[in-house]
């Protein structure tokens, strides 16, 4: 993928992939622009103005902005973006400060379900948590094809970082992606994705195996932390991923936890409640 060139996916869609590319953010972030007559943004980027000039020049008619989160690599374009445009930016915001865009400031909070209709195309807006707490997905019901932001992201795994991100609820909101007619996924990471539901499936058995293997982890030590634990768990990847790999694991250990499978006191986890 080639940062900023503007790549023509489908009659109604194109991409621009930021310059921003690197171990977090594969090779970019994607942001798209849906619509010919009038413009929806979706995402745009980090704050860097050779990225912005790109999707001006493509796109002199923007209407409105949607926003997945609010991540420093997808939101902070907006500000750039409103600089010489007058046009409104949507998306939710979340409590959490760490490793947040805090120059978002929506026109409006979005609702999951709502739908906009436009002339050309009607987008739907689905909330789904996991990633951040505010992350939402976006359908583009004409052609069957989800934006998913960093819900999914195409050849890298998804940091699922707490407090803000919640491994319980990226499940469930992987889940919630097969309730609906979809047949593409235009991701924020990464070229164009077939088969949405069958990718959702493959995640969250992903996950599940990873979790089985916490919970194996833990129970062979009886009682661990993240830090104790890594080793163990991911014994399948490069130790210079670790500190990434600590939060996921982290993650986990607070989803089982949640499921009322294991126990924790301050930092640290239990195979059984000695409380
Ligand atoms: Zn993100």
């Amino acid at each position: 993928m080639e940062a900023g060139k503007v790549v023509e996916l489908s009659p109604l869609v194109r991409r621009i992939t930021a310059g921003n590319g690197s171990v977090f953010t594969g090779p970019g972030t994607n942001t798209y622009l849906v619509g010919k007559e009038e413009v929806t943004v979706i995402d745009p980027g980090p704050a860097m103005q050779e990225h912005i000039d790109v999707i001006t020049a493509a796109a002199p008619n923007i209407k409105q902005i949607l926003v997945t989160h609010t991540h420093p690599d997808h939101s902070p374009g907006v500000r750039l973006l409103k600089e010489n445009l007058d046009v409104p930016a949507y998306g939710m915001l979340t409590n959490s400060s760490k490793n947040q865009d805090q120059t978002f400031s929506p026109e409006r909070i979005l609702d999951d379900g709502e739908v906009f209709q436009e002339e050309e195309f009607s987008i739907e807006v689905i909330h789904t948590p996991g990633h951040a707490s505010n992350h939402l997905c976006f359908i583009l019901k004409e052609e069957k094809l989800i934006f998913t932001g960093d819900h999914i992201m195409n050849g890298s795994t998804v940091v699922i970082g707490p407090p803000d991100g919640n491994m319980k609820q990226y499940i469930q909101s992987l889940e919630k992606l097969k309730d609906y007619d979809i047949e593409k996924i235009a991701p924020g990471h990464g070229e164009l994705l077939e088969n949405p539901h069958e990718v959702a499936d493959w995640i969250i058995n992903h996950r599940l195996e990873r979790e089985k293997k916490v919970f194996q982890a833990l129970r062979e030590a009886t009682k661990g932390t993240p830090d104790s634990l890594v080793e163990k768990v991911y014994d399948d990847v490069d130790s210079s991923l670790f500190p990434i790999a600590k939060a996921s694991l982290l993650a986990h250990l607070i989803k089982l936890e949640e499921d009322q499978l294991i126990y924790s006191s301050g930092e640290e986890y239990f195979i059984e409640n000695t409380n």
